[in-house]
């Protein structure tokens, strides 16, 4: 199947899970992760409707982005270094992968220097898997508040990534427990602090996220094909 069939179908999926689940269709946009991918099939995506793109690497992300349509929102959704985050800043729609202080300090400071300021999402490692970044369920209110404070970032809720795992309704209850902080945190009530956005679901899990109130889905394989990394 082509890209643009692949982004279509996925779309319809999507759709009928929200109208399962109760939703509106626009709390949850469909994000196609196109990281690896080369721009003729990001284009196709594009004219299938796709407006909403996730990168993972900055250098990759900063290179695409002058050779696309300019009414694309990009999402940065990989793991970011500080020293890169000069690279990006007014680029992107929503960083989802802030997963430290320091780094959403330096977005911060980044930020002001442009005079703008940066929405973010901050990165939970629920399932508390050791090769994964991210704040624990225990530091992340912590986290928020100090990241409250920083002028030129707001935050604007939470992500995860869930294991990968066979049955995807294994990750339920990661998308619960992400769910559930998010609600926590909400109800602190922390100036400068919203939690209406939940980035949860990759390819094989987007459908259980999307029933425990995921706001980003974030598709790649399912859109694009599986990702060559030995080039
Ligand atoms: C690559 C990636 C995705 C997309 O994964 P697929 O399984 O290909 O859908 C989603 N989120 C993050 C953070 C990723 O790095």
């Amino acid at each position: 199947m082509s890209c643009k069939e692949n982004y279509l179908r996925v779309l319809d999926v999507v759709s009928e899970d929200l109208k399962k689940a109760g939703r509106d269709e626009s709390e949850c946009t469909l994000v196609a992760v196109s990281k690896t991918k080369p721009l003729e099939l990001l284009k196709e995506a594009y004219e299938a409707g796709c407006r909403d793109f996730g990168e993972n690497y900055v250098q990759e992300l900063v290179d695409k982005i002058p050779q696309m349509p300019e009414d694309i929102r990009w999402h940065m959704i990989g793991h970011l270094q500080t020293n890169k985050v000069k690279y990006l800043i007014g680029k992107t729609y929503l960083i989802h992968s802030v997963d430290t202080v320091k780094l959403a300090k330096e977005i911060g400071k980044q930020s002001e220097k442009a005079g703008i300021v940066t929405d973010i999402l901050l990165e939970v490692n629920v399932a508390e898997e050791e090769s994964k970044f991210g704040f624990t369920s225990e530091n992340i209110l912590d986290g928020v508040k100090e990241i409250s404070e920083i002028p030129g970032v707001r935050v604007k809720g939470l992500m995860t990534s869930a294991p990968i795992c066979e049955n995807p309704e294994e990750n339920r209850v990661y998308f619960q427990k992400l769910k559930q902080l998010s609600i926590d945190i909400k109800n602190q009530n922390i100036d400068n602090v919203s939690m209406g956005f939940l980035s949860m679901g990759m390819s094989g899990d987007y459908e259980v996220a999307l029933s425990e109130g995921s706001t980003f889905v974030r598709v790649g394989t399912a859109i694009f094909g599986e990702r060559d990394y030995s080039k």
